[in-house]
């Protein structure tokens, strides 16, 4: 079974639409993973989560998705996505928010436990480094992990009880060993790891590789429709920058 693994979307219909035809093109997969965050900064809420729908798919909540619908305090987010949640909040259906309401906070796939921050702290938690990684292994239910939230890239797998980085880029698998991991596929609508492609990963059961892409997208798109909202014009620049 092959499975596409999709984070931090965050309202960017151009970035989604552009992964979506990049896995098709790849053969298709049998599920879409989503690890949260698919609304907030982004122009197209709405248009993100009813395109989602459409796929068979099972999604985790983000910060984000939380916040948009009154369920996470605005004190918990920067300025910037403060406004941008209020924008949301108002470019939401009754359908749209009862979808994310239903959202759990982690869930258990195979061998994955999915969750958007960190298995220790589903919401918030940003698994960013060997520490953090190491602390979050003893929550795990599962051998690996799949994560969002920080709009990298990454991969902490356990040697000898503590984490460990190890690369991960596109073209190289990422193959599922004994070692328990913790995997980031980056973001699909806002990443910030310098390289302003859109992220997503694939996981192959049969082989037990998870693959990195990095697919282009139309970011003029997007940033017009972010200055025609009149969302903060920060939101729009840093998708150029990838930052
Ligand atoms: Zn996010």
């Amino acid at each position: 079974m092959r499975s596409a693994i999709l984070a931090d979307i965050h309202a960017n219909l151009e970035a989604l639409t552009a992964v979506l035809g990049d896995i098709e093109q790849k053969g298709g997969v049998d599920e879409y993973w989503c690890l949260g965050d698919i609304v907030g900064y982004g122009p197209e809420p709405h248009a993100c989560i009813e395109l989602l729908r459409r796929y068979n798919h099972v999604a985790v909540a983000g910060n984000h998705d939380r916040g948009a619908i009154g369920k996470l305090g605005m004190n918990q987010f920067n300025p910037h996505a403060q406004i941008a949640l209020a924008w949301t909040a108002e470019h939401l259906t009754e359908e749209d928010s009862g979808y994310l309401g239903s959202l759990p906070l982690t869930l258990d796939i195979d061998e994955f436990l999915l969750a958007h921050g960190s298995p220790a702290d589903p919401l918030l938690e940003y698994v960013t480094s060997t520490g953090i990684a190491t602390r979050n292994f003893a929550f795990l239910r599962s051998p690996f992990c799949l994560v969002g939230h920080s709009h990298v890239p990454a991969v902490f797998m356990e040697e000898s009880g503590t984490a460990a980085a190890r690369s991960f880029s596109p073209g190289v698998g990422l193959v599922l060993g004994k070692s328990r991991m913790v995997i980031n596929p980056g973001s699909v609508g806002q990443p910030r790891d310098g390289d302003p492609q859109a992220a997503y990963a694939i996981y192959d059961s049969e082989s037990g590789v998870i693959r990195l892409y990095r697919v282009p997208y139309d970011i003029e798109a997007t940033y017009q429709r972010i200055m025609q909202t009149g969302l903060p014009l920060h939101l729009a620049i840093r998708l150029k920058e990838g930052r």
